[in-house]
């Protein structure tokens, strides 16, 4: 009987995704919730117009629901206040922007 390799990665499992993009687009498990969906929707129905094209004067339909305080910097994710409706391209450019900004040590 064929017995499987002492490597402890099988084959058909998925490769290791890199740490950063772990570190950035580590969702909070919250995002897969009819909760989130719901806070989204919701979110998007008060403020349909991305926030960032708006300050420079440009509609465009936001389709993402972004925290203004990341929440693994500390925002609320839950926290209403903290979030703002984003089209995409912005929600990159914040998102990256973002990305080299670390947590305070506590
Ligand atoms: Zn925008």
């Amino acid at each position: 009987m064929p017995t499987l390799p002492s490597s402890p990665r099988r084959p058909w499992q998925p490769k290791q995704v890199p740490k950063e993009y772990v570190a950035h687009a580590a969702r909070s498990p919250e995002y897969s919730t009819a909760r989130w969906q719901k806070a989204r929707k919701l979110h998007l129905s008060t403020e349909p117009c991305c926030r960032e094209c708006t300050k420079r004067g440009r509609t465009v339909v936001a389709t993402v629901v972004d925290h203004i305080l990341p929440v693994r910097l500390g925002g609320g994710f839950w926290d209403t206040r903290n979030y703002q409706s984003l089209c995409k391209p912005c929600h990159a450019r914040k998102s990256q922007s973002e990305r080299t900004i670390q947590p305070k040590q506590s």
